[in-house]
């Protein structure tokens, strides 16, 4: 088998249909890639792929591909294999998710369990139908499974979780891919953001008329960025607008992303417990110095050891910290280290990303290095961190990938019994509405159906505090009848 690189792909689609797929099929192969991409209606092959100015590769519509076949996706599918195996040959690399291009193969897997399926048949028919590996078709088939109990616990056909978001953070991480901002620069803004946000938070109670949410969940960014006071304003806000269920009444999970150790204090933290937050997280992402500094993120290893103690010392039962497997600089050998080191605090979640590199991100330049992390260095990073979740007594819980990923890998939640984040699932699994507010959020109404809905709220902060009523209104055309 030969081990071949690319430095430079182009790939000509005949339609638009294949070019999403080709695009992510050439960047898991060749991460380093650049792709150029262009669509030929004209061109006889569906797909002409070459590498490196040099190998070529066609999928022709008479040889390999009935074209005749109604199915837009089934065609989809068939282009996206053969441009799988051909790869696979020429590199002499499978990939762990074979075929699948989405961030949700775990809905696919849901799918097959609502119909009936068991384990076993799911797990071949992921292999069997997008080439993924044993291990990974196993773990989305045992997710399904684990999700399917969650969810049976919540009316998600007719009830709705609550999102709010808090677009601030004490300095910008160098691989953020979120728009967040540096609540330095802010700060004389602060409070007019809060007044937009909580006017779409009363807006929300009406338009939901008296229904009270299944989970809420404060993310961002970095909710804690804000003032004790202000946090205890807002949690006031949601209480006054959902009281029954924020009194106990109904609400199953009630989250606060508490996120990076630098802004956490201890009356910060008292005012969520006062609030009655069910689940908090408190990211280390890393508990090597020298990497926490490198990626921008201004705390210490000491500031999240604090502050997880401090959570617990106030009652906290439900703690979840957030690690990254492929950061720059990092080997399997210090991602053992960071998980020693969790293993010793013992969260009750834990949840691994794989880097994902957004071309947004400053670590652009950096893009290099990342990318060449051996294949199977970040892979025993994510078996590594899956041991230690089992040793914590932890089972993987939910699981979704990104686009641009390390290695193609992806990120998995690990929880503890009955301290699973249930807000996680539901956002990757889309089976309930979502009512989202804050600048950049995303509202998704759910249909009986199945089908979707989205709206989007602006990402730029001054523009959302400028357009509240406009994003009221979005919401409200969203939720109408
Ligand atoms: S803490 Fe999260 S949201 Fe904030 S800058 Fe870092 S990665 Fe982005």
């Amino acid at each position: 088998m030969s081990m071949n690189g690319c430095k430079a792909a182009a790939v000509s689609c005949k339609e638009t249909l294949y070019t999403y797929n080709m695009f992510h099929m050439v960047k898991a192969f060749f991460p380093e890639a650049e792709i150029r991409q262009t669509v030929d209606e004209e061109q006889e092959p569906l797909v002409n792929l070459v590498l490196d100015g040099g190998s070529c590769f066609s999928v022709m519509p008479d040889l390999s591909v009935k074209t005749g076949a109604p199915d837009r996706d089934e065609r989809k599918k068939q282009v996206t294999r053969q441009i799988y195996d051909y790869l696979a040959a020429y590199t002499g690399k499978r990939l762990a998710w074979g075929t699948l291009t989405g961030v949700r193969p775990v809905k696919l897997a849901m799918n097959r369990l609502k119909a009936g399926d068991g384990e076993e048949e799911i797990t071949a028919f992921l292999q069997r139908e997008y080439q993924v590996s044993e291990e990974k078709a196993r773990l989305a088939a045992r997710i399904a499974e684990r999700e399917m109990v969650l969810l049976d616990r919540l009316d998600y056909k007719n009830g709705f979780s609550l999102y709010i978001g808090i677009p601030f953070c004490p300095s910008i991480c160098s691989y953020c891919s979120f728009s967040s901002s540096p609540i330095g620069l802010w700060k004389d803004r602060v409070e007019d953001y809060l007044e937009a946000l909580f006017r779409e938070i009363q807006a929300i109670g009406a338009l939901t008329s008296g229904r009270q949410p299944d989970t809420v969940y404060i993310g961002g960014g970095t909710p804690v960025t804000l003032e004790a006071a202000q946090l205890d304003r807002l949690l006031s806000l949601v209480e006054d607008t959902f009281p029954e269920a924020v009194s106990g009444k109904g609400l199953l999970e009630y989250t606060v992303e508490a996120g990076r150790p630098d802004a956490i204090t201890r009356e910060k933290l008292e005012v969520l417990r006062r609030h009655k937050i069910s689940r908090i997280s408190v990211n280390p992402q890393t508990m090597r110095q020298k990497t926490l500094d490198r990626i921008g993120r201004r705390h210490t290893v000491e500031d999240a050891v604090r502050s997880f103690w401090l959570a617990r010392e106030l009652g906290f039962d439900n703690i979840n910290m957030d690690l990254i497997a492929g950061l720059p600089g990092e080997t399997a050998a210090d991602m053992q280290d960071t998980l020693r080191q969790i293993e010793a605090l013992c969260p009750d979640s834990l949840t691994v990303h794989s880097l994902a590199v957004k071309r947004a991100a400053q670590m652009g330049q950096e893009k290099s290095e990342a990318c060449n992390l051996e294949h199977r260095e970040i892979s025993r990073m994510i078996q590594d961190s899956a041991d230690a979740a089992k040793r914590m007594g932890m089972v993987p819980y939910y699981l979704y990938r990104q686009k641009n990923i390390a290695g193609n890998f992806e990120n998995v939640g690990y929880a503890r019994a009955d301290k699973a984040g249930i807000y996680n699932i539901l956002i990757m699994e889309e089976v309930q509405t979502i009512i989202a507010c804050g600048a950049g959020s995303v509202s998704k109404r759910v249909y009986p159906d199945g089908g979707i809905e989205r709206s989007e709220n602006v990402k730029d902060v001054a523009l959302y505090i400028h357009k509240i009523d406009e994003m009221i209104e979005r919401k409200r055309k969203l939720l109408e009848d």
